[in-house]
């Protein structure tokens, strides 16, 4: 470590050196990627008490039963374990100068036991009822105030300080070396005082006026130590702009460097392959495929590489969509390739185009795992030759250096399997070698709706054409849930449609944790399935674990009618094309997520006849999940549950992609949406994708105008915004992968 005097004053400086911090606080904040004063002035607070609004005990009757959130601060008397497991609970009596408050604790028992002492002081807050004609608050939420070696006095000292206290993360670690929230506290102001003069303004001074943005150095301090609970909130706002600001510039920058800087392609869209195409199909295209040709036709020919989302529910008829660009491809003199997730939809998508193509003179190769030798090499050949018009395989296409003649489109069917980082890697790495010339043009096509704050940044430095209406006539699937008692109903269900002549998907869940034991469920439910209760039926099995040439041939059979029932674990999820499958049973449809949920559904109705969805829960999920029912808060001790049984509600109010796709969001939180890691974005301290999308939206507006002016942040007036992106960068690649 360099010594202290050849740093600067400013935000680089090593937290170690600041007054009161030191090098065993340092090193347990370096341990949180806080190490320099910038990294400690950016850990925002999680939360705050509002010292005005903590209430004295004697007072909290008035406030039983009526839902309102209070606080109390007092000193902790007794412990009392009551009852015996699994029934047992902790009841802690707290005391202020005014009183007595019960805390109950019904949930990790031992836990709370074990975490505090006799004589310590905390602040709790919750809900106050009235249990025994005695004010209980169950199940508070508590920080401590009291910490060892406090020169502040203990409660008095906190009680003196005024307004509203932040409170910080804080784990085992920074506890151990006194930073809780009142240590955190006493390095935060001690670093404010001394480093915030040196926080130079990022944002150009026309943004802050146009939306009257706090200045940053008032924004930081008021976001540690903010005076009133409206300069918390400026403060919040004008922080939250500043990270999804350099979020969106992120993108504008990944935007630019591919529209202007790569040069593209101009292909002529009048293709006489295309129109044959759609004059020889059996249907009209909806308005919205229309539309999202029409976008897509006018990047082909703009001369700058396309670099667009085509997101559409399941069953909107995206293929079509993306044939129909190949084809002006072709026509145009190039090869276009289309890449799928798995083998198995690589093949499905290989069986649609052929017999879409039949009439037309265009050579489709597939290229996946598991092919044969001589077919490998043939198909190899037709690539680099350039006699293969149409590619189709799954990522492997750009992994195996495969060389093509010349690629001027590539499809990806993304169904959420490709996160954005390999979309990246592809374009920068894969695509560009592979075709050497022009860049070719991209179109990612994905089956789940995303909302629009989320497609914003997932899919930020891409142009979107939605298709947001499904082909007419489509009957409507209807969604019913059984539980495991039902059974035998639902096999006589599925017998009947049978008999009427429809195919019945039966799919078991493989969760990753188990993977080998679902496997083996689900194998010994279709031999029991064969041998026992369909036994007059034709039943199959198809899972990941089989080879290629297995998979296809039981696809092939189903896609005959050679069999009626088809057992599945979740590799039929995406993509599959089976109009005369009618009924799509989900076993453990509590272990799934709403996407994926939905994605299965998707799978029937895609016939002229009513299909079904039936979701099969165990019986503890009790049974009363109705539609319209009182929907159950989502705080308190039975989440997952919970968050289960709202699942499957939903499957059962909805069949609107884009409503499950926000309902989905919320349930699993955005960090969680795609992964962090896979999205290959920044994780978002402040921001929250979901209730910010109006800063959102402006955030984008500005950056993406500030980079048309600037396409690479140099301008003398942008020197400081350049330096704040790069540290945010750095930062947020830490958090990237730090965890
Ligand atoms: P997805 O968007 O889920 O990939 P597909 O492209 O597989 O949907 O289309 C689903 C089904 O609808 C296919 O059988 C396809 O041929 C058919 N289809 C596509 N467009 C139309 C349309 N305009 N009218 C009627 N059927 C259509
Ligand atoms: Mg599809």
């Amino acid at each position: 470590m360099k010594s202290i005097h050849q740093h600067n004053k400013d935000l680089t400086y090593p937290v170690q050196y600041v007054k009161g911090i030191g090098p065993k606080r340092a090193e347990a904040l370096a341990n949180h990627n806080i190490k320099t004063v910038r990294d400690l002035i950016y850990y925002f607070p999680y939360d705050y008490i509002d010292l005005s609004k903590v209430g004295k005990i004697v007072e909290l009757r008035k406030h039983a039963d009526s839902g309102e959130w209070v606080t109390v601060i007092g000193t902790i008397r007794t412990f009392d374990l009551i009852g015996r497991p699994p029934r047992q609970r902790l009841s802690v009596i707290l005391e202020d100068e005014s009183g007595t408050l019960q805390l109950v604790f019904f949930q990790s028992v031992q836990y709370f036991k074990k975490a505090f002492e006799v004589g310590e002081i905390i602040a709790a807050s919750g809900k106050v009822t009235i249990f025994n004609r005695h004010p209980q608050i169950v199940h508070p939420s508590i920080d401590r105030l009291s910490p060892a070696d406090d020169e502040e006095g203990g409660l008095q000292g906190f009680l003196h300080t005024r307004g509203i206290v932040p409170k910080y993360g804080s784990s085992g670690e920074l506890q151990s070396v006194n930073l809780n929230i009142k240590g955190f506290r006493r390095i935060m102001k001690a670093t404010l005082n001394e480093f915030l003069q040196f926080a130079e303004e990022p944002l150009p001074s026309s943004i802050i006026d146009k939306y009257k943005y706090l200045p940053i150095k008032q924004a930081l301090s008021s976001i540690h130590f903010p005076e009133t609970q409206q300069l918390l909130d400026e403060a919040r706002l004008r922080l939250k702009f500043d990270e999804l600001f350099s979020m969106q510039l992120l993108l504008a920058l990944r935007r630019q460097s591919v529209k202007v800087e790569l040069p593209g392609i101009t292909f002529d869209v009048k293709s006489s392959l295309a129109r044959q195409l759609v004059n020889s199909l059996p249907f009209k295209l909806t308005k919205a495929q229309v539309k999202v040709i029409k976008e897509i036709t006018d990047d082909l020919k703009s001369g700058k590489p396309m670099n667009r989302l085509l997101q559409g529910d399941v069953g909107s008829g995206k293929t079509i969509v993306a044939l129909i660009a190949m084809l002006i491809g072709i026509d145009n003199g190039y090869q276009t390739a289309l890449m799928a997730p798995t083998e198995i939809l690589a093949e499905q998508h290989f069986k649609t185009l052929a017999n879409f193509l039949k009439d037309l003179n265009v050579n489709v190769r597939l290229l996946i795992g598991g092919q044969g030798v001589r077919i490998r090499d043939d198909v190899l050949e037709d690539i680099r030759s350039g006699a293969a018009n149409i590619v189709v395989g799954t990522h492997a296409l750009i992994q195996e250096h495969v060389m093509f003649k010349n690629l001027g489109l590539v499809i990806i069917d993304e169904q959420h399997r490709f996160g954005v980082a390999q979309r990246v890697a592809l374009r920068e790495k894969g695509i560009e070698s592979l075709s050497g010339g022009p860049h070719p043009h991209i179109l990612v096509m994905t089956a789940t709706p995303i909302p629009r704050t989320l497609s914003l940044t997932v899919y930020g430095d891409l142009d979107v054409s939605t298709i947001n209406e499904l082909p007419a006539h489509r009957i409507p699937i209807k969604t019913i849930l059984n539980f495991e008692s039902q059974i035998s109903s639902v096999y006589r269900f599925i017998r009947e449609q049978v008999n009427a002549g429809r195919q019945v998907y039966i799919v078991y869940p493989l969760v990753e944790e188990s993977e080998k034991l679902d496997l083996k469920a689900a194998t010994e439910s279709y031999e029991k399935l064969k041998s026992e209760v369909f036994t007059d039926y034709r039943v199959g099995l198809i899972h990941g674990r089989m080879s290629s040439d297995e998979k296809d041939n039981i696809m092939t059979d189903f896609e005959q009618k050679k069999i009626d029932i088809l057992v599945s674990t979740t590799v039929i999820e995406v993509g599959i094309d089976v109009p005369n499958a009618s009924v799509m049973v989900v076993e453990h449809a509590e272990r799934l997520g709403l996407s994926q949920l939905h994605q299965l559904r998707g799978r029937v109705g895609r016939g002229a006849e009513q299909s079904y969805c039936i979701l099969i829960a165990p019986g503890w999920m009790g049974r009363k999940i109705k539609v319209g029912s009182t929907i159950p808060t989502l705080d308190g001790a039975e989440d997952k549950k919970r968050i289960a049984e709202r699942r499957l509600r939903t499957m059962l109010e909805t069949l609107d992609g884009f409503k499950i796709a926000e309902i989905d969001l919320e349930l699993r939180g955005p960090g969680d949406y795609f992964g962090t890691r896979q999205s290959g974005l920044p994780a978002l301290r402040l921001a929250n994708l979901l209730t910010d999308g109006d800063i959102l939206l402006s955030a984008r507006h500005e950056a993406f105008q500030l980079i048309d002016t600037d396409p690479h942040l140099r301008l003398p007036e942008h020197i400081v915004l350049r330096k704040s992106f790069d540290e945010w960068m750095k930062d947020a690649l830490g958090l990237l992968h730090g965890g």
